[in-house]
Parts: C-alpha cells; sequence; structure tokens
C-alpha cells in the first residue's frame, strides 16, 4: 500500500514537471532500463481498432507508460511546444508506434531434431520482429518457466512468456481421477495454463473443469480426434488453436471420407487429407459451431502461416530471409523426412496444393465470418516447424490475416488487443494507454500502408528517386526497456554464421 502510495506520488510528481529538456540524451542503449524515457513525435496505431493517431510524446516510467502528451505539429516546429522530459529520448518522427506484437502460439525451442539450438537465437528474432509477449505452448516446462522469471525481472533479452505447458506427457494419465492430478501438479509448478491434444472426450471433461477450478487457460490443438469444436464449446476452452475441430466438427455424416488407407501417423497421410477437410465440411453447420464457439466465448488462433508450405512448396522453401538468418539445425529439421513433425513434402504433388489452394480460401471465409458473427481472432506463429522461421512467421501471419480480407487496423488488433484478452492481460497488454506496460514498437513506416515494412530485412523503396532499402522496426521496448531490434536481427546473424563456421569446420 505504502509503495503504492509512493508510486503515485512519484508519477504524479514528474508529470508536473513538464519543461522541455534539451540536454535529455537521445543514445538509448540497447538492453539497458532507464527510468524515464520519451518517444518523442509518434503516429500511434493502437490495438483496439481504432485507426492511426497523432502526433503524441509517449512518456515511460519503468515499465509503465505514464502520459502521452498530444502535440501542436505546428508549435513542434517553431520550438514552442510543452514537451515533457526524460533521461533519454527515442526520436519517433515520421515513424510509427504500435503496441508490442503478442505471439500467442510459439515455442521455446533449444534443440531441433535432437540438435542444439541457442535460445539467444530464437530470443533475438522475436524482438527483432517486435514480439514482446509469448505464450509458449510446449517446451521443456520447467526451463520455460525459468525463463519466464528472467524475463520479467528483465535480466535477459526476451519477450514476456506465459507459459501454457503441455499436459500430455508420460507418464500420460489414463484415469480422469490422474488427468485433474496433472492439471494440479502443473498449476502447482507456477504454469499460466494448458496445451491439449488428443485427449479423450471424459479425459478433456476432466481436465477442462479441473483447469477452470484452478484459474488456468487452455489451448486446445484441435486435431482430428475425438472431440471437436463442440466439445471446446461445451467444455469451455480459452482458445481454439489451429482449425481442424472446427470444419471437423461441421462434417455431415460425422466423419472425414479417408481413404482405407489412411493412418494418422503417417504424415503425408494426414497433412495431405487435411487438405480436404475445409471442403467437406456443411456450410449450414459450420455457422452453427462458429455461433457455439462466439456463444461460448472460445477464442481462435489460425496460426494460417505453419501450413502455407502445403499450398505453395516453393514459396516456403525459398524465402530471402534463410540466406542469412536460418539456423542450420532449422535448416536440417525442415528438410523432408518423415522423423521430424512437418517435414512431410515427400510426393508432395501440385494436386496436393491445388487442394490447400482451396482449403484456404474456405478457412478464410471462415475467420472472416467467425469474426462478423463477434468471434475472437488471435495471431500465433508455431514457428520451428515447417520452413516458418521465428518472429518472420507471426509477420507473415498477420499478411495472411490480412489476405483473409481483414483491414490491417484489424490485423494489428488481432495481434495486440485480442491476443492480450486471449491471455486474460487485456488490462496491462495490447495497448498503447496510459496505465498499460510499456511495450510497444517503432516502425520505419507505416505498417498500414504496407504490413511488410514490418519484417526486419525491410522492404525496397524508391527513395529520392534511388532504389533502396528502408523499412524495419527500430525499437522493441518491452517492460520499457528497449532493445534496438536491427541490433537483434545482426545478432542472430552472427549465430548463424557461427554455426555454419562451425559446420564447415573452418
Ligand atoms: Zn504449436
Amino acid at each position: 500500500m505504502m509503495r503504492l502510495l509512493f508510486r503515485t506520488l512519484t508519477i504524479m510528481a514528474s508529470t508536473l514537471s513538464l519543461v522541455y529538456s534539451s540536454n535529455a540524451q537521445t543514445n538509448v542503449q540497447s538492453g539497458v532500463r532507464y527510468d524515464r524515457i520519451v518517444v518523442r513525435n509518434a503516429t500511434v496505431i493502437d490495438g483496439n481498432g481504432t485507426p492511426a493517431i497523432g502526433p503524441f510524446d509517449i512518456v515511460i516510467q519503468g515499465n509503465t507508460i505514464v502520459d502521452m502528451v498530444p502535440l501542436d505539429p505546428v508549435a513542434v516546429k517553431s520550438g514552442t511546444a510543452v514537451r515533457p522530459e526524460g533521461d533519454r529520448e527515442i526520436d519517433a518522427t515520421g515513424k510509427y508506434v504500435l503496441p508490442g506484437l503478442i505471439n500467442a502460439h510459439g515455442h521455446v525451442h533449444e534443440a531441433r531434431g535432437g540438435i542444439a539450438q541457442p535460445l539467444e537465437y530464437e530470443l533475438s528474432l522475436w524482438l527483432a520482429c517486435g514480439i514482446t509477449t509469448v505464450r509458449d505452448v510446449g517446451s521443456d516446462t520447467k526451463k520455460t518457466l525459468a525463463l519466464r522469471s528472467r524475463s520479467d525481472a528483465g535480466d535477459i533479452a526476451a519477450p514476456r512468456f506465459l507459459v501454457y505447458a503441455r499436459y500430455s506427457f508420460k507418464p500420460i494419465p489414463r484415469t480422469t481421477a490422474a488427468a485433474r492430478k496433472r492439471v494440479r501438479d502443473l498449476k502447482e509448478m507456477g504454469v499460466d495454463g494448458l496445451k491439449l491434444f488428443g485427449l479423450d472426450r471424459d479425459i478433456m471433461e476432466a481436465v477442462l473443469d479441473e483447469a477452470h477450478k484452478l484459474n488456468l487457460g487452455i489451448a486446445h490443438h484441435a486435431g482430428v480426434e475425438e472431440t471437436n469444436a463442440w466439445d471446446d464449446i461445451r467444455f469451455g476452452t480459452t482458445s481454439i488453436e489451429h482449425w481442424y475441430g472446427i470444419p471437423d466438427a461441421a462434417i455431415a455424416d460425422g466423419v472425414q471420407s479417408f481413404p482405407a488407407t489412411y493412418n494418422y501417423n503417417d504424415e503425408v497421410d494426414r497433412f495431405r487429407y487435411a487438405g480436404h477437410l475445409w471442403r467437406e465440411a456443411n456450410s449450414e453447420r459450420l455457422m452453427g459451431v462458429l455461433d457455439g464457439m462466439v456463444a461460448a466465448g472460445v477464442a481462435w488462433i489460425p496460426t494460417l502461416d505453419i501450413y502455407e508450405a502445403s499450398r505453395d512448396l516453393q514459396r516456403a522453401q525459398g524465402q530471402p530471409w534463410f540466406k542469412d538468418y536460418l539456423h542450420p539445425t532449422l535448416e536440417q529439421y525442415f528438410k523432408p523426412d518423415p522423423a521430424n513433425h512437418g517435414s512431410y513434402f515427400l510426393g508432395w504433388t501440385s494436386t496436393d496444393e491445388t487442394h490447400w489452394k482451396e482449403n484456404y480460401r474456405i478457412w478464410m471465409a471462415t475467420l472472416r465470418e467467425f469474426e462478423r458473427r463477434g468471434g475472437t481472432i488471435g495471431v500465433g506463429e508455431d514457428a520451428g516447424f515447417i520452413y516458418q522461421m521465428y518472429g518472420f512467421g507471426l509477420l507473415r501471419e498477420l499478411e495472411l490475416h490480412q489476405e483473409a480480407g481483414f483491414h490491417p487496423i484489424k490485423v494489428i488488433q488481432h495481434a495486440t488487443v485480442n491476443n492480450a484478452r486471449i491471455l486474460g492481460r487485456e488490462e496491462m497488454l495490447g495497448r498503447i494507454r496510459v496505465g498499460f506496460r510499456a511495450d510497444l514498437i517503432v516502425v520505419n513506416g507505416n505498417p498500414l500502408e504496407d504490413l511488410k515494412v514490418l519484417y526486419p530485412t525491410g522492404v525496397q523503396r524508391i527513395i529520392d528517386g534511388v532504389a533502396k532499402r528502408s523499412g524495419g522496426i527500430e525499437w522493441t521496448l518491452k517492460d520499457g526497456i528497449p532493445y534496438h531490434a536491427p541490433s537483434m536481427l545482426k545478432r542472430a546473424g552472427a549465430i548463424v554464421a557461427e554455426a555454419r563456421r562451425a559446420i564447415s569446420g573452418q
């Protein structure tokens, strides 16, 4: 109570001294926490679905946005504007400031296919791509909980983490009593929620009942399994990950027309016939499922990016950032090989791609209809699988939401306010708003004009008659700590170069 009072008084005192200090330093160091930073002259795109507005001086005290001072552009030009002061300043003139992006479906990876991969590589890419929060939905739970603490303390250059622990690990709980105990044990460890897949109905019901009592969120990878979206609706899932369980709940005859030789464990089979799933859903039944999800408050994280190789393998394999930033462990893991999850491109045909293109058309139309009916759509990348790199995957996901028909303002809302709501953090994350956490990104360009300006590798533009590389995120602030995004990308590149040298034996 005293501390809170003290903090309130400090904030009041500092907002009262609104004198522009010309000696405030602009040499902001990446990864250093300052007492008070002012992001100057920022055009803001908030996460709440409203258009750009500005300019503002955004005042950050510690880890919180404490003031947003609207500026009169004429007074700014003539130097007569009253400006708040800070220890350090970030000049956002001509730039756009957005809430930090939230990745609601990420995996902390320290190895791929049994080969170690430095954690710093993934963390650097996430920050370089403007991601300030990651909901981890399956990793080494104990390690990621420790990482969450280090990130919260500001001890490591990383996004903040919410840990949705993988529920199914050995020994697999076989009874509802054992299932309930597993949920309690995970809660005891300190997880924020659970990641479920492949559960039988009675077990799923028990798990969700126990999770609700303990206030744990539920992310359900709704695969083709005994349960489908109707069970998520009935038992109260927080978010459906990916999509399968939604069309699967709308098949008129109750089961997809699989060929007799189909085996779910064969990933070529699984992903090939997943490409037929949307077309087999009955549209009238599908609308019923969407309405059920809306009524029950079940959100949807479609992860459109992670299936894109299925509709266009060549595009997926030829992404330009692979040249400098694809870690050799990922390169190895992505190679078609039944041993690696998602590396199923063995005999992948033009017919498969054609099915998947149709699959995407129905899927995207369904997403649009879901939001029209009041549903909540979030954004996640699921990178580290199927040719998707950390961070880049989330930015590609934003482009695919635009392709689905959403206005870029809505796309940004999906990645900020909607994700914050899904994570149960809507009172502190996802907005550029006084009292919210100082999680924001300063972008060299207008993402409403072109979402591609968010890519850390930038875009080609004609500037003063010359073709130049521009764009990219300049600063990613998490908890008020500024990270210089181009430097984070450079670090990831150095890690990759070092790993490649080690392999080639130089
Ligand atoms: Zn995943």
